[in-house]
């Protein structure tokens, strides 16, 4: 991983954020938890108390019972905090620090190596994808509505409903976060816009990124950006990006065929498509190109490697932009 000092600073910066927030947060709810339960804070006065007892008796005496007897009153105290808490409507880990990385507990560090969040850290940065981690709170697996897609139309090709067809695709996706770690698998989400394709890539980025792979969204707009870049002499730059988009674990290309392409930006997506599909490091790329589209624009030989190595998933049915949008209207 190569980072330039400043990159570094940057990120252990966003780092320091983490943990001031969590502290900060705890401040707030102990104060909350003082002013609405007197009952909890005289509990933990006396496992403080108890606690010097303890440590005292643990110096001058050399009888266990004594020590022992204090722990177990301190157990209990404990219990009864969490009770208290839980009988309140609070949760048991209310008043326990937040992080946004349990495993480092928002350090980046497990010992004397990097936590695995760390190197998202440094995809977020380089790539400056925060949005998508907002984005991602709010559509996921959980989120996902099937209601949107009509379930009486009949598509000539597959005999499908889209609706049937979208639990298929949500299925294979489901199935594909699952499998992650053990079949090496691609994804090639195709068909018209509005029907859910950016949606499903952030579901299964949400999961990925939850259990500890490194995911990288990039709009093919920004990819070629990037790729375009070792055009004018910027190669340092040009292969400081690139690491990343060859070595994450799932790299996501939204919406192909929206970007400004040249023979030499292509050669160089061929290029990391075919470095990725080598290295067994999974892709998704959603298009609203249809089959041929691709073919013509990306070539016959990208193509068919693309397609042999990919489960391609055709998205069919109206606009659900569209519906969301009218329902809105409807209850506003
Ligand atoms: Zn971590």
């Amino acid at each position: 991983m190569s980072l330039k000092p400043y990159q570094y600073n940057a990120i252990m910066r966003i780092y320091d954020g983490r943990q001031s927030a969590s502290r900060a947060l705890i401040t707030v709810r102990e104060k909350e938890i003082a002013q609405n339960l007197p009952e909890y804070t005289a509990l933990q006065q006396q496992i403080i108390e108890n606690s010097m007892r303890f440590a005292t008796t643990a110096l001058f005496s050399d009888s266990t019972t004594d020590t022992n007897e204090l722990r177990k009153q301190n157990e209990e105290l404990s219990q009864k905090k969490t009770a208290l808490l839980l009988a309140n409507g609070y949760p048991a880990d209310y008043l326990s620090p937040v992080y946004t990385c349990k495993d480092c507990q928002d350090t980046g560090m497990i010992g004397e190596e990097r936590c695995h969040c760390f190197k998202q850290a440094v995809v977020d940065y380089v790539y400056a994808q925060s949005n998508v981690a907002n984005k991602i709170k709010e559509e996921n697996f959980n989120t996902f509505s099937f209601d949107y897609y009509n379930d009486t139309v009949v598509d000539p090709k597959t005999k499908l409903t889209p609706r049937q067809n979208i639990q298929r695709i949500y299925d294979t996706c489901q199935a594909f976060v699952r499998n992650f770690d053990n079949e090496f698998n691609n994804l090639l989400f195709y068909g018209n816009s509005g029907l859910g394709k950016t949606f499903l890539s952030h579901c299964i980025a949400k999961e990925l990124l939850g259990t500890a792979h490194t995911v990288l969204y990039l709009t093919a707009h920004e990819l070629f950006d990037i790729l375009g870049k070792a055009m004018y002499n910027e190669e340092e730059e040009f292969s400081a990006s690139c690491e990343h988009i060859l070595d994450c674990d799932l790299l996501i290309i939204d919406d192909l065929g929206t970007e400004l392409a040249n023979a030499f930006t292509l050669s160089r997506l061929s290029l990391c498509i075919n470095e990725r599909l080598v290295n067994r490091r999974s892709t998704i790329i959603s298009t609203n190109f249809g089959v041929q589209e691709l073919a013509d624009r990306y070539g016959e030989r990208n193509f068919s490697r693309i397609l042999s190595s990919y489960t391609a998933l055709r998205f069919f049915g109206e606009d659900i932009r569209i519906k969301k949008k009218l329902e809105k209207v409807e209850n506003a």
